[in-house]
């Protein structure tokens, strides 16, 4: 994770990058935030070096500057991992390619030499010359063994090499698509998910989306801390992981909203899932930092949203953010589908 300031720190970042953004032509959205963030907190020297610029010279930063320092500042820097890893991979290629010519360059020659000698072999010889003959063959034979040893030696070195390489490459990529605090898939890992489901028909028609919230998290914040904030948020992902199976997806969004992509599924089977993920949430007891006594109940509202034809995740989402929201005006610890007017579905499940 990028962001490991806790609380008071970030609150500190928060009051000293407030004023300089309000300086600025940009306005005080997440992008330009992140750019001050940043800045404040010391962590990006080269993003520092161009604002204390601007600061000196009182140029104040445009919608246009900011997207283009936060591009090429803080998007790219997550990019410059795989660059790395790319580099060091064609650097290995280049190395390897310029070995193999090598030894076909020699192992040309020690034909040419062959020919040559074949040639002096057809008419009739002196001992002497034969024994030359035989004297250089047995040196050109010796050179050309040590050749392909050195060849296949250095083969052997680059195929693990490239293999550690490969290995990182995948291991880097699929960690972006994670997210560090549960393990599940963060939000550009469901978009993945989403894309190949688009890839095949019926697309993601059919499928379902969950979104859950964790209810008045920021009293479990402000109570027990931080820590205990993000164990909270850590045994709600376990409660979702073991919720779903086969292709099904489980996300964590951001902060303490989760969203779970079930192709496929129906709308009673999507709210059946739901309702247990609520049901289990509801149940389990998180002990306090300092002992065995647990902290009150923690409870999800969700929201239940079944694609139509055509449907994009944004606006799958939205409509499942809906049903959440409604979930929430409706009291709490209940789910809702999109759709249906707001009414918690929740009583059809523990009749
Ligand atoms: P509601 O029932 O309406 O959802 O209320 P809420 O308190 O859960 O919602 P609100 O959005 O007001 O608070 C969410 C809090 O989550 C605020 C923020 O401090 C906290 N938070 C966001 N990300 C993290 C995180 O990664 N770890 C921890 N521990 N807290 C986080
Ligand atoms: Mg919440
Ligand atoms: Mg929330």
């Amino acid at each position: 994770m990028r962001y490991l300031e806790n609380k008071e720190r970030s609150t500190e970042i928060l009051r000293l990058a407030l004023p300089l953004m309000a300086r600025q032509l940009a306005a005080f959205h997440p992008l330009s935030y992140a750019l001050w963030y940043e800045h404040c907190a010391g962590m990006n020297p080269d993003l520092s070096r161009v604002l204390d610029s601007r600061l000196t010279s009182n140029t104040a930063l445009t919608e246009a500057d900011v997207w283009r320092l936060y591009a090429q500042h803080i998007a790219a820097r997550d990019m410059e991992a795989f660059e790395r890893l790319q580099l060091q991979l064609r650097n290995l290629l280049e190395d390897t390619a310029q070995s193999a010519a090598t030894a076909s360059t020699q192992a040309a020659e020690f034909g040419h030499s062959l020919e040559g000698h074949a040639e002096v072999l057809a008419n009739p010889q002196a001992p002497e010359k034969i024994r030359e003959v035989v004297a250089d063959m047995l040196a050109g034979t010796r050179k050309m063994q040590s050749v392909t040893q050195d060849l296949s030696a250095n083969l052997r070195a680059r195929t693990n090499e490239v293999n550690a390489l490969t290995e990182s490459l995948r291991r880097a990529q699929s960690e972006a698509l994670l997210d560090s605090l549960t393990g599940l898939k963060n939000r550009r890992g469901l978009e993945r998910a989403v894309e190949d489901l688009l890839r095949e028909p019926p697309g993601l028609h059919g499928s379902a989306l969950l979104l859950a919230d964790i209810d008045h998290f920021k009293v479990v914040n402000d109570t027990y801390g931080h820590v205990l904030g993000d164990k909270v948020i850590r045994a709600v992902a376990h409660v979702l992981r073991s919720s779903i199976k086969g292709r099904d997806v489980a996300a964590r969004l951001g902060g303490e909203e989760f969203a779970i992509l079930l192709p496929q599924t129906s709308l009673t089977g999507a709210a059946a899932v739901a309702e247990q993920i609520r049901g289990t949430v509801e149940k389990g007891r998180i002990c306090r930092p300092d002992g065995n006594e647990s902290i009150g109940q923690v409870t999800l509202s969700v929201g239940v949203a079944i694609a139509r034809p055509g449907d994009t995740l944004e606006a799958l989402l939205e409509r499942a953010d809906a049903a959440m929201y409604a979930a929430k005006r409706a009291g709490r610890n209940r789910i809702s589908v999109a759709g249906d007017t707001a009414v918690s579905v929740t009583a059809a499940f523990q009749s």
